[in-house]
Parts: structure tokens; sequence; C-alpha cells
């Protein structure tokens, strides 16, 4: 069976990633269970940037076939702020509820209508040799003045998406899913593994 890394230490991505690829014959792997202490700095300016730089270095490193992602939030009238800084806008020790926090503040005399945000996610699949593929996809909604649901990581409860009429917060794993940056990425991402199985 074919063994593929998972490049990240967010738990969040981590468990969303473990349920998109649970039905593919591969023998998935994590950072941590490799050993490797490395950790890349996302220098890039741009979420591919970053995602290319992840799964490369860390295929070289492995010597493993290995998926990578960048993620995060651009919000339109904060001309696409946190975007590639989401996970870290607020230092190294700040919580999910800082981020949040900060965001609603910086929001804070915004009114609903020009709320507008998009969740952006580009997945890279590395080989050790540097072959590289990409796949991306971007999912819409609105942030909202306060924080709703308990479910899901990072930004999910004040990301609403009115299609559904809830945060990705308020919906099970399956329904984020479905409609998520993320699961859209990991299905076209998909589609590029299935030439190593
Ligand atoms: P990175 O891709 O590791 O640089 O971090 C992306 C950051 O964007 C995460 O730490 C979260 O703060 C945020 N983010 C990305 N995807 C999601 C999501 O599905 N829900 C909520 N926050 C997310």
């Amino acid at each position: 069976m074919t063994k593929l890394l998972i490049a990240t230490r967010n738990p969040g991505k981590a468990r969303e990633y473990e349920e998109l690829l649970a039905d593919l014959p591969l023998d998935v792997t994590w950072l941590d269970a490799e050993g490797i202490e490395e950790e890349v700095e996302e220098t890039g300016a741009t979420f591919e940037e970053n995602a290319i730089l992840k799964a490369t270095t860390y295929a070289r490193l492995s010597g493993l076939l290995t998926w990578a992602d960048d993620s995060g939030l651009a919000v339109d009238a904060l001309q696409g702020w946190p975007g590639v800084a989401s996970a870290r806008h607020a230092g190294p020790n700040a919580t999910d509820e800082d981020r949040i926090d900060i965001l609603l503040a910086r929001l804070q005399n915004v009114p609903p209508d020009e709320r507008g945000a998009a969740f952006h996610c580009v997945v890279a699949i590395a080989t050790p040799d540097g072959e590289v593929m990409t796949a991306q996809a971007a999912t819409r909604g609105v942030i909202l003045d306060a924080p709703r649901g308990a479910g899901g990581f990072g930004y999910d409860p004040v990301f609403y998406v009115p299609e559904l009429g809830r945060t990705y917060a308020e919906m099970t794993s399956e329904e984020k899913h479905a409609i998520s940056h993320r699961g859209k990425a990991a299905r076209r991402a998909r589609r590029l593994l299935a030439q190593w199985l």
C-alpha cells in the first residue's frame, strides 16, 4: 500500500484529512509518527507558495509521498487580511479565541452586508524527487459579530454560510466537508493521488 505523509501539526486539519481520505487504499502517516521535528517557515506570499514549500520540504526530509496544505481566511472589508497569516497574526502563543477576538474587533463597525469573506485551501502533493502538483478551492461566507456553535476549529464559529444558514462550527463534519474549502480542495487533490495508488 502507498504510504502518504500528511504534513500538518494542526489537530483540526489532521482530523479533517483523516476523514476525507479514509476510504483510499493508503497507509497514512504523520510528521510526529515519522519523528520529523523540523518546522517549515511559511515565507510564501500566497497559499500556493506555502503549500508547495511544505509539501516539497517534508517529502525530501521523509522520503515519502507527501500531502501538505496552506489555508486561511480572506476578509473582503480587510483587503484579504488575515490571509496567509491566519494562523499566526496574533503571535505564537495566541489561541483560536484570541484570533477571533482580534478579527471581530477589526470588523466592529462593518455592517452585515459588507462582512463577506472567503476561506481558501491549496493542497500540494510532492514526491521525494521534487515532483509537485496542487489543487485549490475556496468557500464564501459572512463573518458574524459573535461566535456560534461548538464544532470545528479556528475561525469556524464566526464563519457563516448563508446557503446552509449555519456557521462551520454548527455543521456536522460531513456537512462541513461537503461545502468547505478543505473538502473541495481535498476531493480535487484525491484525483491527483490516483497515479500513485
Ligand atoms: P496554516 O494553513 O497552517 O497556515 O493555517 C491556517 C489557519 O487558517 C488555521 O490555523 C486556522 O486559523 C485558519 N483555518 C484554515 N482552515 C480553517 C477551517 O476550516 N476552519 C477554521 N479556520 C481555518
